[in-house]
């Protein structure tokens, strides 16, 4: 359990919360911080982006919450939602049925993969966009991961417009086995062909490390995101050794030239408009 919330009695609930620019209200009364465990008021925390006030925690945010955050209010318009995965391997493992798993994973989420891809403006220009999700299997690539992703791309290259990955992911779907792994040669070859900009947020590891989530023109990360290939944790089983504090963040890769700013989500929209301006300007030269 990484997040404890108080949930909030039904006269509670039924006040009319507007929701904020990029986040829906949870209608959590409280919530505790996951780094520094301070309570948080539900409102304020939404308020402020569901980023902690005292230690600056970059919380999750689902797909549609980080579309919001990004897109011009009702720009939105969703590509591939007939695509869904299908279970190649007939996988099962410690008794659970890999379709199975997936069809849970659509009911709690009410999304048909672990990415949604579409287009959207910001401050009226168009941008193609992949947004992942952790909540569905741990964003892990499997093959219609792959091939939504792989089609906006594409749809970007045809447009001539810049695409936004969004990446949060635990790597590829092992259930997927090999056809998982494809989808890294897959999604690198089709961004070879195009300019696109990158959010690796918290966590992006393993196989999407290795393919679309570093091959950007532009990486920017949010303060704190776990940004590895290997998660901290198999790296000190396997080398048996302690790892210092913040070896796998996004500060760190920064510094070392992972990734090319570190952007407070506060910031995320404007910073991807000043980008997209410099984009069509350079393309109307
Ligand atoms: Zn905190």
């Amino acid at each position: 359990m990484v997040k404890e919330a108080i949930p909030p009695t039904s006269a509670q609930a039924s006040s009319a919360d507007q929701p904020k620019p990029g986040v829906h209200p949870s209608g959590n009364l409280a919530v505790k911080c996951i780094k520094c465990k301070e309570l948080l008021y539900g409102r304020d925390w939404e308020k402020n982006l569901k980023v902690c006030p005292r230690c600056n925690y970059h919380f999750k945010l689902t797909a549609q919450e980080r579309i919001d955050l990004l897109a011009d209010p009702g720009s939105f318009v969703e590509m591939d939602v007939d695509i869904i995965s299908v279970d190649p391997l007939h996988f099962v493992s410690r008794s659970e049925v890999y379709a199975d798993k997936l069809e849970e994973k659509r009911q709690d989420t009410g999304m048909n993969e672990a990415v949604v891809v579409g287009h959207i403006t910001v401050e009226g220009l168009p941008l193609a966009l992949a947004v992942m999700d952790f909540r569905f299997m741990g964003g892990s690539m499997g093959s219609v991961v792959g091939e939504k992703i792989t089609d906006v791309i594409e749809f970007g290259i045809e447009r001539g417009i810049p695409v936004l990955i969004s990446s949060v992911s635990g790597g590829a779907r092992m259930q997927e086995g090999l056809y998982s792994l494809m989808q890294m040669a897959k999604t690198s070859a089709a961004l070879a062909k195009l300019g696109e900009a990158k959010i690796p947020t918290d966590p992006t590891t393993g196989g999407v490390t290795a393919s679309f989530a570093m091959l950007g023109d532009i990486t920017l990360a949010e303060p704190g995101a776990l940004v590895s290939f290997t998660g901290p944790r198999v790296i000190e089983q396997f080398m048996h050794i302690k790892l210092p504090e913040g070896v796998v963040n996004s500060e760190f890769a920064l510094q070392h030239g992972m990734i090319d700013a570190v952007v407070h989500r506060r910031e995320l929209r404007h910073t991807l408009a000043r980008l997209l301006h410099l984009y069509s300007h350079n393309r109307n030269m």
